[in-house]
C-alpha cells in the first residue's frame, strides 16, 4: 500500500513523441514541504516531465502516485489513457500548474479567472469563491486588479494572478513551468517573492527554472535532467556547488 503522508511519487515515467524518446524512465518523489527545482538544458524534456505528472501529457509507462492514490491506466489503440476521467479530473485539481505564458482566460476577469474551477469543478458556492478568490489575490499584491481583462495587466501581475487561480484549487502539488522565463527583468523579482513565500508556507513544489538562485536559496533539491534521464540530483549546496557530472558542470559554468 503507497504511503499517503507522500504528495507525490512518480516512477520510471517513459513518454515517446513518435521516434523521440523524450524521457526514459525518471523518478521522482515530492514529500511534504519539498520544493525541488527541475533544471536541464532546453529540450531535455523538463516540460514533458512535469505534464505528465498531471497528465497533460500521457506516461507510455511508468506510475504515479498523488497521497497514495495510484493513477490508473487503461490500454487503448492510441496508447495509454487514464481509466477514470473523475480521478483524472480530482488528479489534475490537487496538482495545478502555473505555465511560462500565465494562460489566463482572456475573455474572463482576473477574480473570474481565480474563481471559475473553483465553482465549477469543486463546486464551492460562489460568494464563497469569491471571498477567498479576493483574499489569494490580497496575497499576491493584486486586490485591485481583480476585475481587470489579462490584457490589462503587466505580465508579472498575469503570472501572480496565475498563481493566485492555481492556490484556489487548494492544490497539494504546485507545478510550475519556467513561471518567469516569460517576464521583462524587472517583473521577475515580484513572482519570485510570491513563490518564495509559497515555499516558506510549507508548500509543497516543483518548479522548472533557470533561476539559480531561487534553485540554490528556496528549494531542497535539484534534479538535473540530461536528454531525458536524471544525471544528477541532490541538495542544491551540494550539486549546485559540487556538481559531479561535467555536463551538469558546463550547463552551471558562466556563459558569455
Ligand atoms: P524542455 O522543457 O526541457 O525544453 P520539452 O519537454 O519541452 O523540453 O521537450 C523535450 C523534447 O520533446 C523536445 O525534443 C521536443 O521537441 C519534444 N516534444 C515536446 N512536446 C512535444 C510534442 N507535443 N510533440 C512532439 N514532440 C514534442
Ligand atoms: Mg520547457
Amino acid at each position: 500500500m503507497a504511503d499517503a503522508s507522500i504528495p507525490l511519487i512518480v516512477s520510471d515515467i517513459h513518454k515517446r513523441f513518435g521516434d523521440n524518446e523524450v524521457l526514459k524512465g525518471i523518478s521522482l518523489e515530492a514529500r511534504k514541504g519539498d520544493v525541488i527545482t527541475l533544471i536541464g538544458a532546453s529540450g531535455s524534456g523538463k516540460s514533458t516531465f512535469l505534464r505528465c505528472m498531471n497528465l497533460l501529457e500521457r506516461p507510455d509507462s511508468g506510475d504515479i502516485t498523488v497521497h497514495g492514490e495510484p493513477i490508473r491506466f487503461r490500454r487503448t489503440r492510441h496508447g495509454r489513457e487514464p481509466a477514470d476521467r473523475s480521478q483524472l479530473e480530482r488528479i489534475r485539481t490537487r496538482l495545478s500548474m502555473v505555465f511560462q505564458n500565465f494562460n489566463l482566460w482572456a475573455h474572463m476577469t482576473l477574480i473570474a479567472n481565480v474563481i471559475e474551477a473553483p465553482v465549477h469543478v469543486r463546486g464551492i458556492p460562489k460568494a464563497h469563491a469569491m471571498e477567498q478568490g479576493m483574499a489569494l489575490l490580497e496575497r499576491v499584491g493584486l486586490a485591485e486588479r481583480a476585475h481587470y481583462y489579462p490584457a490589462q495587466l503587466s505580465g508579472g501581475q498575469q503570472q501572480r494572478g496565475a498563481i493566485a487561480r492555481a492556490l484556489a484549487m487548494e492544490p497539494e502539488v504546485m507545478l510550475f513551468d519556467e513561471p518567469t522565463s516569460a517576464l521583462d527583468p524587472e517583473l521577475v523579482g515580484d513572482v519570485l517573492r510570491v513563490m518564495r513565500e509559497l515555499a516558506d508556507e510549507g508548500r509543497t513544489m516543483i518548479v522548472v527554472t533557470h533561476e539559480m538562485d531561487f534553485a540554490r536559496d528556496v528549494s531542497n533539491q535539484v534534479v538535473y535532467l540530461h536528454q531525458g534521464m536524471v544525471e544528477e540530483q541532490g541538495h542544491p549546496s551540494d550539486i549546485l556547488t559540487n556538481p559531479r557530472s561535467p555536463r551538469l558542470q558546463q550547463f552551471l559554468a558562466p556563459r558569455g
